[in-house]
């Protein structure tokens, strides 16, 4: 599989520091940030500084210290805002849109943590 990068997408340009991002959390390999239009009273998204355009080129590519620095952001996100189950806020989801079928706006890999109500089912119907 060869992964193709946009390097002109928006998120690796809130990564250059050219457009302004709400900052969560920053770690080493990963930024996390609010996300411009919440589809819930919580909605973060969570990027690698990498150049991964999906979940499975991110997987396939980045190094063991970015997938576990990744991983622990998320982790590190939820315990910050005490979504954890048995926390305040009782909870949360994470989506990864990918591609086409997953209807992913922006091609550089990002999951979702959404919370601060409860969401409704995973897909419509
Ligand atoms: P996708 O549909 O690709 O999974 O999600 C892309 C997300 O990026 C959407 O929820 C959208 O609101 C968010 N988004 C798009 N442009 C910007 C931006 O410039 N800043 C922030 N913070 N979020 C953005």
């Amino acid at each position: 599989m060869a992964y193709v990068y946009d390097t002109q997408n928006i998120f690796a340009k809130i990564l250059r520091g050219e457009i302004p991002n709400k900052t969560v959390l920053e770690t080493e390999h990963t930024l996390a940030f609010e996300d411009i239009a919440p589809q819930a009273p919580i909605h973060v998204l969570v990027i690698p500084k990498g150049p991964y355009q999906t979940w499975d080129h991110f997987a396939a590519q980045a190094t063991d210290a970015e997938i576990a620095d990744y991983t622990r952001a998320i982790q590190a996100v939820v315990a910050k805002l005490e979504l954890s189950p048995g926390d305040d806020k009782q909870g949360y989801r994470l989506i990864v849109n990918s591609g086409e079928a997953g209807i992913q706006e922006v091609p550089h890999l990002h999951t979702h943590i959404l919370s601060g109500k409860v969401l409704g089912r995973m897909l419509p119907g």
